[in-house]
């Protein structure tokens, strides 16, 4: 079968915040031509589907729905001269630097000096968290309940149960409201709700949704649809909830494929591919961006990020753009009970403008945060706390202090807060 071939001087993978804000970060650096595909019918990614408000104050000093948002990204890109095409799928390379897709227009290939993968990040659906039971209809993650609600319009269903109680669980709760559906509680087996204080105040005290901690779904059951879920307490014991919903929220995985396929280096963590500041990823003249790499963050914070990244890339192509050179090498690691670092490589061309995202697995009271290579102490931090499925910022002024040929460590000595 004959395939198109297109020549581009930027292919952008994704056109959610993170691919958007690169594509412009390109376009404004001075880069010819900037391609945005994504496979779904309209760019602007996973805000477009979430109609509630609280997107866009950190990037766009606003705040605003989410179609609201997307559709304010999806204009910015466009005036800047980016060429976004959507219902465009990116299925593998023919070559590095020559992505595969399928689009309206049948298959081609695209050729690009840079590319900058932003597929961004999925929640992990039942079948992933190993929940055992039967398999009736009735059982969603976030993603598919706004799609089903705000999309499709069809109806839900009356009483629900919603595991996890971090950001996006919060947002499930508004979801089912809006569709009509009793939410019963939140369930999360760590010993507090993992989101802002208000989210929480209003979700337990203004609507009267409980959040049950230290508590675990044991099983999912029902005939076509659900009738029960198993839920199991801090004392071991198991009780039976009727509900006929059931939302797994959050857990996010990166969408990796793309980088895989690739054969970019993956970093244990975080589950997407291991970058260094600016996005650089093993392989030179491949970036990453977004949710892919730091699942998951906010939108205003992914699009911030993307930005830089969309600087690197920019930067990377006016310096000549040789894939030859060398790719990052080094890495940042982290020790238990931290979870992930991002830039979690080290690029020796490039020191970090961004700060250094960190997560813990567990809740940390007043950790003292230590940044090491070798012997050699880097820096030290003290922070008020850290909270599970949270990122925390510390600063990136130790970057200008490495030395090429050795990994970096950050470990934090912890006052476990409960
Ligand atoms: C239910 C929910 C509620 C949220 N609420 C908020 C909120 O209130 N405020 C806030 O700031 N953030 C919120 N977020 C987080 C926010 O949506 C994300 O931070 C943001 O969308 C991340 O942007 P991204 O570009 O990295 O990824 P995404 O928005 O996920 O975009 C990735 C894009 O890549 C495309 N893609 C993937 N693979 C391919 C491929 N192979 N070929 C072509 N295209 C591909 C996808 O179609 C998608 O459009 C919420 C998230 C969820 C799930």
């Amino acid at each position: 079968m004959s395939r198109s071939l297109v020549t581009v001087d930027a292919l952008v993978v994704g056109a959610g915040p993170a691919g958007l804000a690169a594509a412009t970060a390109l376009k404004l650096g001075g880069t010819g031509t900037v391609l945005v595909v994504d496979r779904e019918e309209e760019a602007g990614g996973i805000p477009r589907l979430c109609e509630h408000t609280g997107f866009g104050l950190r990037d766009l000093r606003r705040v605003l729905s989410g179609p609201e948002y997307a559709r304010r990204w999806v204009e910015r890109a466009v005036a800047c001269g980016v060429e976004i095409r959507t219902r465009t799928m990116v299925t593998g390379w023919a070559a590095p630097g020559r992505a595969e897709m399928t689009g309206p227009s049948g298959v081609l290939e695209i050729d690009a000096r840079t590319i900058v993968l932003a597929t961004g990040a999925r929640e992990r659906p039942r079948a992933a968290r190993l929940v055992p039971g039967t398999r009736p209809s009735g059982i969603f993650t976030t993603g598919q309940l706004q799609q089903w609600v705000h999309r499709e319009h069809l109806p839900v269903g009356r009483r629900a149960v919603v595991v996890g109680a971090e950001h996006v669980s919060y947002s499930a709760v508004m979801t089912l409201r809006h569709a009509g559906v009793h939410p019963v509680a939140l369930v999360t087996d760590l010993p507090r709700p993992q989101s802002y204080r208000l989210f929480d105040l209003l979700v337990r005290v203004g609507l009267r949704v409980p959040v049950w901690t230290r508590t675990s779904v044991a099983g999912v059951y029902g005939r076509d649809r659900v009738d029960e879920v198993l839920v199991r307490g801090p004392d071991g014991d198991e009780r039976s909830v009727a509900v006929d919903t059931v939302v797994f929220t959050g857990d996010f995985i990166p969408d990796n494929e793309l980088a895989r396929l690739a054969g970019l280096s993956i970093d244990p963590g975080t589950r997407g591919p291991a970058c260094a500041a600016g996005g650089a990823t093993t392989a030179p003249g491949i970036f990453a961006a977004g949710n892919l790499v730091h699942p998951a963050e906010t939108a205003d914070v992914a699009a911030r990020r993307a930005l830089s990244v969309g600087r690197a890339a920019a930067t990377w192509l006016r310096q000549g753009g040789d894939r030859t050179m060398p790719g990052a090498t080094e890495r940042v690691r982290v020790a238990d009970p931290l979870h992930w670092v991002v830039p979690n490589m080290v690029d020796p061309a490039r020191a970090g403008d961004e700060s250094v995202l960190i997560r813990s697995r567990v809740f940390l009271d007043h950790p003292h945060v230590v940044v090491t290579q070798g012997h050699r102490l880097l820096a030290s931090y003290r922070l008020r706390h850290m909270i599970p499925n949270r990122s925390h910022h510390i600063p990136s002024d130790w970057w200008g202090r490495l030395r090429p040929g050795q990994d970096v460590l950050i470990s934090v000595s912890p006052r476990p807060g409960g």
